[in-house]
């Protein structure tokens, strides 16, 4: 290529990936996907490479990409908050430690962490007390958001250190994440709710964190994982290693798959053996960080203006596949929404096998144009929900057939209409339409709303075909004679169901909120209702302007709430739940309830998403006490991954052991 040739494609491709940069970083919003934006910086970085010369300071490979939004305060960064450069094979990883050895010579050793996607952060304690915290913005200046990581429960707000022997400062930085099943669900809801569908876990987790209203942010199930020291006053250390063992005696939440290496083909070993292992975590990966662990080696090796050179991140390679979509169908959700599925090939994609994906609307379809019998690319957006990326038009034999939305419901056959400003079609019948009383007696039962274990989609169906129900209400009426005779259910299954059902009566007002499924209220709505009118009574009586004065909450969302107390048949059905003895009242927050009153835990081994500190906090404010040894007089030993003595002394003794998920049920069902 010539030189002037390079000089127009380079100034190309800047534009495109300040663009892109802008999307992703400032409005947590990007349209191309993290291959494609690593193929065109690749490219710039081959360019410059070639023409030294043509390289200025504002090009975006010297440059970390964000830049602080405008309306946090701004926080400069004690030292900069770096980027990282990639390798994208084993062969790129060899050349980064050939690069290592040339400066610091053969005697290096590595530690190898995962890269988890979410966004950066800084946390600055004092004497031991979280004081501030910020993203990464531009590398040099971020983003405040002290208040919003105060939310996040694994980050402590206090660090673990006798009395009188915490650093004065400390600065840590590590990654905010949302898992994977909390993304899946947070996307649901804001496709129920109308909103725009975030990305990726990454997008996800950084649209909540940046969040003006902190309540948003203690809404989302955020967690963090710490992975390097920033600054400290009054601490040293020789290796990242022991930084890294230091963050965890004192609290801080790291990784465990966490390993250090002396040869460098072991560090390429494990960096591959993750490439199908990680579709197995709870939060999603986008690759390994290599770390030089000597800190002197580091500060030999330096850093460019972008990124430290002793430092790498290896990216997997993008999981793509191709298949062909033999179907589009049409399934009813709660609300009436008309949603198209593509039925695909089944193909295995990021660790599982495929058939389905969801076109979302009619109008996403036509972007894409997609027809039934095309060849396509999928991926999973976030490793978890499957999407069309494009399709493969070469591939066309003239076969295709266009997909048309159908004006009628294809399960009760009523008229389905989209209304003005809306992607959706929605079957008009709200009251009679099977799938939407079907799909709303699910949602009313699900783990988020009432949480009625033991009743699924096959129980809902086969109490709806007995005539035994017809709205929620009716499963507070259920008796044991109804239910023992039906298939597959016998005394013992009908006995836990009732028992389920009674217990989700003292469910908190927000979730009877959430459950009642009203158009576009979402369980974050649900709480914001519940705390601004407190029952059920005072929110059927809101009027118009009542409801708009709560936080979030805009015309469309208060319209809805409107028409949905105005249906006499909701009417009936809440007096019916009422009279079943639902709760239909806010809990008094000063007088929350004390049901671990005399009882006495013991915790041991690192849980996903509590720190120490945190469990000990929430056991206390329910009452109950933590200790430091098992004896006979302990309740409850909480094990999490790996396990110290106690745990073995909490199988001699006898004692009751949880893990995460029973502690989490144990203490999150009171918390609400
Ligand atoms: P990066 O994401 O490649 O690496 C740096 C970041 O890794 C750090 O800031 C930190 O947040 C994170 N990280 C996670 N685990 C870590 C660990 N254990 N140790 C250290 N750091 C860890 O660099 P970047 O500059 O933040 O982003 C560039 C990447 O972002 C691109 O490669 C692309 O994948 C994506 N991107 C995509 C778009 C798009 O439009 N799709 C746009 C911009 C950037």
């Amino acid at each position: 290529m010539k030189k002037s040739e390079a000089e127009k494609r380079i100034k190309e491709l800047r534009d495109l990936i300040n663009y892109h940069n802008r999307q992703y970083y400032v409005y947590d919003n990007p349209v191309i996907s993290d291959a494609e934006y690593d193929k065109l910086m690749r490219e710039l970085e081959e360019l410059e490479k070639k023409f030294p010369e043509l390289i200025t300071p504002d090009s975006p490979t010297q440059r970390v990409g964000g830049e602080p939004l405008p309306y946090f305060a701004q926080v400069v960064h004690r030292t900069p908050m770096m980027s990282l450069a990639n390798a994208f094979s084993a062969d790129e990883l060899r050349d980064f430690h050939r690069r290592v050895v040339g400066t610091v010579g053969e005697d290096v050793q590595y530690v190898v962490e995962l890269k988890i996607d979410g966004l950066a952060i800084s946390i600055t304690y004092e004497n031991g007390l979280f004081k501030t915290a910020s993203t990464r913005g531009d590398g040099l200046v971020g983003e405040d958001v002290t208040q919003n990581v105060r939310t996040i429960k694994s980050v402590p707000l206090k660090l673990d250190f006798p009395e009188g022997q915490a650093p004065a400062v400390l600065e840590v930085r590590g990654e905010v994440y949302l898992p994977k099943e909390d993304f899946r669900k947070l996307n649901e809801e804001r496709e129920e709710e109308g909103l725009p569908l975030f990305a990726n876990p990454r997008n996800a987790a950084a649209g909540s964190l940046r969040q003006l209203d902190p309540k948003i942010t203690a809404k989302r199930p955020l967690a963090v994982f710490m992975y390097q020291l920033g600054y400290a006053e009054g601490v040293e250390f020789e290796t990242h290693y022991e930084v890294l063992e230091f963050f965890k005696k004192i609290g801080l939440r790291v990784n465990p798959h966490v390993v250090l290496f002396d040869k460098f083909d072991d560090v390429v070993d494990y960096c591959l053996s993750w490439n199908e292992k990680r579709h197995d975590l709870p939060y999603e990966i986008d690759g390994m960080v290599i770390k030089v662990n000597s800190l002197r080696q580091q500060e030999i090796l330096g850093a460019t203006a972008k990124s430290p050179r002793w430092a790498i991140a290896y990216k997997f390679p993008a999981e793509q596949k191709t298949t062909v979509v033999k179907d589009i169908i049409v399934r009813v959700g709660r609300t009436g929404v008309l949603t198209p599925t593509a039925i695909l090939e089944p193909v295995r994609v990021a660790g599982s096998t495929v058939s389905k994906a969801t076109l979302h609307n009619e109008d996403y379809i036509k972007e894409k144009d997609i027809k039934i019998g095309d060849t396509v690319i999928i991926h999973k957006a976030g490793d978890v929900i499957p999407e069309v990326v494009e399709v493969v038009k070469e591939k066309r034999t003239g076969k295709e057939r266009d997909f048309e939305m159908p004006r009628r419901c294809p399960e009760c056959g009523s008229e389905a209409i989209r209304l003005p400003g809306e992607a959706a079609y929605r079957c008009t019948n709200t009251t009679g339409c099977p799938a939407q009383i079907k799909r709303s007696i699910e949602h009313f039962a699900s783990r988020d709303a009432m949480d009625i274990r033991g009743l699924g989609p096959a129980i809902v169906s086969l109490l709806i075909s007995q005539g035994l129900i017809k709205d929620a209400a009716d499963l507070y009426y259920l008796k044991r004679e109804d239910l023992v005779p039906l298939e597959r259910m016998g005394e013992k299954s009908a006995a836990n169901l009732l028992s389920a059902i009674e217990e989700s009566k003292k469910r908190p007002l927000d979730r009877l909120i959430y459950a009642l499924g009203i158009p576009y209220v979402g369980s974050r709505t649900a709480s914001l209702l519940s705390e601004a009118f407190g029952s059920i009574s005072e929110l059927e009586k809101a009027t118009y302007e009542d409801l708009i004065k709560v936080p979030e909450i805009g015309d469309k969302i208060a319209e809805s709430i409107l028409a949905f107390f105005r249906q006499e048949q909701v009417r009936d059905l809440l007096a019916r739940l009422k009279a079943a003895g639902v709760n239909m009242e806010a809990k008094k927050r000063e007088e929350g309830p004390r049901p671990l009153e005399g009882l006495t835990f013991v915790l041991t081994g690192t849980l996903e998403k509590y720190t120490r500190q945190q469990a000990k906090e929430l056991i206390e404010e329910l009452g109950g006490r933590v200790t430091g040894s098992v004896s006979k007089k302990t309740d409850y030993v909480v094990v999490g991954k790996d396990p110290g003595s106690k745990y073995e002394n909490a199988l001699k003794l006898g004692i009751k052991i949880l893990n995460e998920a029973e502690f989490e049920e144990m203490v999150e069902k009171w918390k609400a």
